[in-house]
């Protein structure tokens, strides 16, 4: 819910997470900078990805491909003649706005009144109330699903025959006010690319028209036959690489869920032909399990099998996460077929064919991907982590509870008061603790202030030095989800905190 986002945004400005970027000039739409913290925890969810991909795979390996790339790689990818969205303009407001978005946004509008209906019913009814047995008999409500149906199938009939004018005369049809100014009066619907262009070269002849990659996936594909043969990597096998992608979103909003320079994680993984239901099943699973392993809670994922699939797929399915704004892709898991390495053989004119020594024969592989954008996996940590806590005593605590293996800090060390050599007792931890984690020290305010600061910043441990240290060599160890308290020999924490990170 917006009241939950609005929280979300503030405690990651308040605590470090994450910035609007450039915001001494008040920002630039849909670009953002990781802070001290945020870095931390991307880092992490990048690491644990590579782990999982890389690590624990001995047939996937992983590369670093550069973000320019030969403009005909964009060419054979398809992205320079189909990467496009529909865009339409409002004349008064001068509002730029994606035509699916708004004809979407009107439909999440007639889906909010269904959920007001099934709230006033609930009440109405008490105990004896059935969700599915009164939208299943409710007229209203029964219209209001169709006509959202209706609109929906309508408009992606219209995109999809590339019907630009009937996407228009849709929003018309249904008076999709401008939300600032009321006015319906659009432009023509146009299809608009979403790569950023620029140019390579110094003189203006011999400048080479560029783009900034918009996905990292070509990059694996034009390395494909280079990492098989150094690698000597027998089918099947995957490439994995992580890295920024860049789109020019027409609507960018959302905080870092849609921005126009963002982080992806991608693993091809190249399979004989014919393989490709077997394996888009085994990554579909594996994907998900990756997912559950971090805990954020079994209901907040669900997939999304599209019906409607790209020039690239014979089939893919999202993971789906619910964001506080709803569910909402988090993963994209595609069976590619042979088309980008086919295209790109077609455009360069070089073979990228396996030679199958078991056979003796050549073909060029199909491709099963899987996609995650490394911001939305941020905002799927970080948001879900968020909580309010009601105390026994009636307070509340603001508690951010990530993965221990996420955390950008994995434990505070406080001396009780900053005296009485209780800060070098301290200190001395904090250097030898910082071989192995990130560790912070906090000697300011009262030791229950510095809890609360180092729950709202989403740290698993607090270590307390007291009087008592100095003569048993013993610490007090509080764990930030259950607030519980222990002692324990000060050259116990290393493998306490070890045992927690290590999933
Ligand atoms: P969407 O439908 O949300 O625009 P997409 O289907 O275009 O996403 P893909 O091209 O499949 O996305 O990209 C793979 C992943 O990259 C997505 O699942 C998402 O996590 C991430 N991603 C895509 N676009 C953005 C963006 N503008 N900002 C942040 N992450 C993005």
């Amino acid at each position: 819910n917006d009241d939950q986002f609005k929280k979300v945004l503030s405690h990651a400005k308040e605590y470090g997470y994450v910035f609007q970027s450039s915001e001494i000039y008040d920002g630039l739409s849909a670009v953002y900078d990781y802070a001290q913290n945020g870095v931390e925890l991307k880092k992490n969810i990048r690491d644990y990805w590579w782990k999982a991909m890389v690590q624990m795979n001995d047939n996937i390996v992983g590369i670093d491909a550069s973000i320019f790339m030969h403009p005909t790689t964009w060419k054979a990818s398809g992205h320079v003649d189909a990467f496009n969205d529909p865009l339409i303009d409002n004349k008064d407001s001068k509002k730029r706005y994606r035509a699916d978005v708004l004809i979407e946004d009107y439909c999440a509008k007639i889906e909010t009144k269904i959920e007001k209906e099934v709230k006033k019913a609930a009440k109405r009814f008490g105990d004896a109330f059935n969700k599915e047995e009164f939208i299943s008999t409710n007229g209203r409500v029964l219209g209001y699903q169709e006509k959202i149906n209706t609109i929906l199938s309508r408009m992606a009939k219209s995109l999809e025959n590339e019907d630009l004018a009937d996407v228009k005369a849709l929003i018309e049809e249904l008076e999709i006010a401008d939300p600032l100014s009321g006015s319906k009066n659009w432009t023509d619907v146009k299809q608009f690319n979403l790569m950023f262009g620029t140019k390579l070269g110094a003189s203006a002849e011999s400048a080479m028209d560029l783009y900034l990659r918009p996905e990292t996936a070509q990059g694996i594909f034009v390395n494909f036959l280079n990492v098989q043969k150094t690698g000597r990597m027998k089918i099947p096998f995957g490439i994995a690489q992580t890295g920024k992608a860049f789109r020019n979103e027409i609507v960018a909003r959302q905080f870092i869920f849609r921005m126009r320079e963002f982080e992806q994680m991608e693993m091809q993984f190249f399979i004989k032909p014919g393989t490709q239901a077997k394996w888009y099943e085994h990554w579909k699973d594996a994907r998900m399990k990756w997912h559950l392993s971090l805990g954020l809670g079994e209901d907040n994922y669900r997939f999304h099998d599209h019906e409607k699939l790209a020039h690239y797929a014979d089939a893919a399915s999202d993971i789906e996460f619910k964001f506080p704004f709803g569910f909402k892709e988090l993963e994209g898991i595609h069976s590619r077929t042979d088309f980008d390495l086919k295209a790109h053989e077609e455009h360069s004119g070089k073979k990228l064919q396996y030679f199958d020594h078991e056979t003796n024969t050549n073909y060029t592989p199909y491709v099963l991907e899987t996609s995650i954008g490394l911001d939305r996996m941020f905002l799927a940590v970080f948001s879900n982590a968020l909580i309010e806590e009601e105390l026994e005593n009636n307070t509340t605590r603001t508690v951010l509870k990530l993965p221990t293996v996420l955390a950008p800090t994995k434990a505070a060390i406080l001396p009780l008061v900053k005296k009485d050599g209780l800060p070098e007792v301290a200190k001395q931890i904090l250097e030898d603790l910082k071989w192995d984690f990130n560790v912070v020290y906090d000697e300011k305010d009262a030791v229950g202030r510095r809890y609360r600061r180092q729950d709202a910043n989403g740290t698993p441990f607090c270590i307390t030095v007291d009087h008592d240290t100095l003569e048993d060599n013993s610490v007090t160890i509080r764990h930030r989800d259950t607030m519980e308290q222990k002692r324990v020999k000060i050259e116990e924490l290393s493998s306490i905190i070890k045992k927690e990170v290590d999933v």
